[in-house]
């Protein structure tokens, strides 16, 4: 073997030895570092992705802030410039109007959405039908994306009595409950038994509705 190949090396003009082989060998075996992938903390896509959710400005901001290198590698002039060159100036502007302008939407939605379910109030209201027969009413899940039919049939199942969807006086959904199981709702709901998740207990309240004196 040895030989051989200095026989080979010998038979090769002046040149010499390459030392290709031995330079590529030990990159090679060096083991490849773990690729840590970001995510977005903001709309949680992976940043080159940002653009496509309805943040990006917040994105930028975190991007920024906690992978500058990240940020300039997709948000630096440079990187702008290259990704947008093949645009004209006047489609540019547009482009960046619009987004500009769904991202405002976007955020404007989010920030209702927000609000109007903090403000949401869930009433469970224990009403007296007569001395025998008490029912409970619960109404505003739905601003919690509660499925009034799921939650109406997790009631059912949990008491083993009646429960369904029914349109109040103001025509608005709400589910009856038969018997009086107002407290114990209010447990399934701090305790977020089943469908009923994400209701802050701040946003419950408990009432009563006797029944009028005189009344039937
Ligand atoms: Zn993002």
């Amino acid at each position: 073997m040895a030989k051989k190949g200095k026989a080979a090396a010998a038979a090769a003009p002046a040149q010499p030895e390459p030392p290709a082989p031995e330079a590529e060998a030990p990159p090679a075996a060096e083991p490849v570092p773990p690729v840590s992938m970001v995510y977005c903390k903001v709309c949680s896509y992976p940043p080159e992705y940002c653009e496509f959710g309805a943040h990006l400005t917040k994105c930028k901001e975190w991007l920024k802030e906690t992978h500058p290198d990240l940020f300039d590698k997709y948000w630096s002039d440079e990187a702008l410039q290259t990704k947008v060159g093949t645009l004209s100036l006047a489609a540019q502007a547009k482009l960046e109007k619009d987004m500009a302008k769904a991202e405002v939407k976007a955020e404007a939605k989010a920030d209702a959405a927000m609000k109007k379910k903090m403000a949401s109030q869930v009433i469970i209201k224990r009403i007296e039908r007569n001395k025998r027969k008490q029912i409970t009413s619960v109404f505003g899940l739905e601003a919690f994306d509660v499925d009034l039919k799921k939650a109406a049939k997790q009631f059912a199942s949990k008491f083993a009595t009646g429960a369904s969807v029914t349109k109040n006086p103001q025509g608005l959904d709400e589910i009856v409950v038969s018997g009086d199981v107002s407290d114990e709702i209010l447990e399934m709901i701090e305790n977020e038994v089943g469908v009923l998740k994400g209701i802050p207990v701040d946003n419950v309240e408990l009432v009563e509705e006797k029944r009028k004196k005189g009344g039937e």
